[in-house]
Parts: C-alpha cells; structure tokens; sequence
C-alpha cells in the first residue's frame, strides 16, 4: 500500500494517469471521472477518461467529455494507455469485474492503482485507497481527495466543480436519500461558490428526454408495473421488444425504478429488462431494506442498501418468477 505522503510526492510531477469507472457509466461515475480529470489536468499530468463501454446521452455535456474513449471502440489504444500508464484511477467500483474485459488490462498494468469509491466490500487490487461507504457518491470523495487529502481546493474550478455536483445530485437522488448529510450539502455549496451551474445542470440531465423516451416511460408506468400488496414490493419488466419498440438508448431506463418506489407503501421497487442473454435487474429499497443483499444472494450482484443491481442468466419470466419467489422470505422486513 502507498501511503498518502508518497502519493502527494508522485502527484508534484506529470504523470501518465488513466482514469476509469464502472461499466455503463452513471451519473456519478462519470461526475467523478471528468471532475478528477479537470483537476489533474490543470496540475500537468497527462490524463486519459476511458469508460468500459458508453453512457447515457444526457451525461454528454460536461466539461472534458470531448476527451474521454469509450474502451469497446478503442481497445488497442486503451490498452496501450492502461499498459503504458503510471497510475489508474479507479473510480465509483470496487471490484475488476465491474469494468468487464477492461478488468484483465488494469490488473495487469504495472501502474500504481488508486480506487475511490463508496461501495461495500473491495476486492484487493489497489495500492491506494480512500474509501467510505457512508459517502452518498463517489464525487464527494474526489471533492475530499482533492480538498482534504491533497490539499487542492484552490483548483476546484468551475469544471470540476460541474462535474461533482453532476455526480453527487444523481447518486443522492438529487439531494434525498438519507446519506445526503449536512456535511454533503456544505460540499455543495462550496461546489456551487466554484461555478457549478446548479439550476443549469439540473435541466441539462434531468430534462433532456425525447418525446419517444417519456412515452416509453408512460408505457412502462401505465401496462408494465405490477404492485405486490402483501409484499410492499413493486416490479416493472421490460422485453426486447419493447426496447425496440419504444427506440431505447442507453440511458433511457434509468430512473424508471424510482417511480414503482414512490407509491408510498412500496418499500422495495424492481426494474428487470431483458438485455441480450441476460436480464438486467436495478432494484431500490426505502429505509433499511438491504437490496444489496438480494441482487448479492440471487442475481450475482451487489451495491447499496437502497440501490442495487444484478443479473440473471434465466429467461425474464423465469426472473419473475424466481422474484416472487424471494419476497416471502423478506416478508416480515417488507411489511414494517
Ligand atoms: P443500477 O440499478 O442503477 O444499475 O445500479 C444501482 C447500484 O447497484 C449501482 O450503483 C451499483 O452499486 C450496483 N450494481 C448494479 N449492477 C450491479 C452488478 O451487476 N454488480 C454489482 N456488484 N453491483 C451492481
Ligand atoms: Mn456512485
């Protein structure tokens, strides 16, 4: 393990610096990657954003973005950059699989690695770590890293700033889960003292839809949610089709397990949608309901305790079913 006095060393001259975050890239993941770049860049390091695959349309406006390589369409100059590189930054994932073939390439580059992250149970491939599961997003430890442990706030500019403020809004629900404390709404102000447009970048994420996507989410809403009474549970699914029907892109389904979680007895929400061979799971639980142990237990996945995902390799019916099947026995913690 590095230490943080030999890291501050390493950082006072130019590195070669690959940032990258967990596949599928969200708001904070990519919040946390371009916040990160905007200050070592100012710093003179040759920094390089590689996401594992690509990400929503509505991230595509942040400051940087023009820079960053998607690893799928550039796999041999992203494995020279990770092969070559002194230090990876690995941001908003704990564990290699999660950025998936990208994975074998970091764990093989000699580079020093350094993970920033909020999620439960690291797995040990890093040289340094700051880590907190308390976080409410992975851009409130970059905000840290740079202030707190490097000693940098000067060089929260209006970029960095941006970005941060992109990821903490949408990992905190925009300011509303319980881990968005009184201490996180100090970073925030002080992210908006720097120039992050706060109104601004609100209507740049979250009123961005086309008309097609809302009217998918209307058809979503209004013939795919099924409410589970006994349960305090609520699941909407999703085929191919529909997917094709409806134009989906990347980005166009986040969100929508949110909406089954605001009837106000559902204490457990499910989005399940069928991907190629695979059914995506997002599930978001209200209070201590422990989704993270669901997607961990029987759908080979993980996260939070109020937001977690997973995958199955059954069909979407049989996902359903193997659903329904899981709920009695959370019974007593679903109806409190
Ligand atoms: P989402 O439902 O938005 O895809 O994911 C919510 C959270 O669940 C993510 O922030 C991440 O922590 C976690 N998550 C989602 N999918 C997976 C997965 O396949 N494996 C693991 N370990 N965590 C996941
Ligand atoms: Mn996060």
């Amino acid at each position: 393990m590095l230490d943080t006095a030999s890291l501050i060393d390493l950082l006072a001259q130019p590195q070669k610096i690959v940032i990258t975050t967990h596949h599928k890239p969200d708001g904070d993941a990519m919040g946390s990657s371009l916040g990160l770049y905007n200050y070592l860049i100012q710093q003179g390091h040759h920094a390089q954003v590689i996401t594992p695959t690509d990400y929503p349309q509505f991230l595509n406006w942040m400051p940087g973005n023009g820079d960053v390589i998607i690893y799928t369409d550039n796999v041999a100059i992203a494995d020279q950059l990770i092969a070559e590189a002194d230090m990876i930054f690995c941001l908003d994932f704990n564990a290699l699989g999660r950025i998936n073939e990208m994975g074998e390439k970091v764990g093989e580059s000699n580079a020093l690695k350094i993970m920033i992250d909020h999620h439960l149970e690291p797995q040990d491939f890093d040289d340094y770590r700051h880590w907190d599961i308390n976080a409410c997003a992975t851009a409130q430890l970059i905000y840290t890293f740079i202030v707190e442990v490097l000693g940098h706030k000067e060089l929260v500019n209006a970029d960095v700033a941006s970005c941060l403020y992109t990821g903490i809004m949408t990992d905190s629900a925009s300011f509303r889960l319980p881990n968005t404390t009184s201490a996180v709404h100090r970073i925030v102000a002080d992210l908006i003292d720097a120039g992050a447009p706060n109104a601004r970048i609100h209507e740049l994420v979250y009123n961005d839809s086309t008309e097609m996507r809302l009217r998918f989410l209307g058809h979503c809403l209004a013939n795919k949610l099924q409410v589970f009474n006994e349960f305090n549970t609520a699941l909407i699914t999703v085929t191919a089709d529909e997917l094709k029907e409806y134009d989906v892109i990347t980005g166009d389904t986040e969100g929508i397990v949110n909406y089954a979680l605001s009837i106000s007895n559902v204490r457990l929400a499910a989005f399940m949608v069928e991907r190629k061979d695979k059914v995506k799971l997002s599930l978001r639980s209200k209070g201590d309901f422990p989704a993270n142990e669901i997607c961990k237990k029987y759908f080979s996945g993980g996260g939070h305790r109020n937001a977690a995902g997973g995958v199955s390799s059954d069909s979407l019916q049989e996902t359903v079913e193997q659903f329904k099947l899981i709920l009695p026995k959370y019974k007593n913690l679903l109806i409190q």
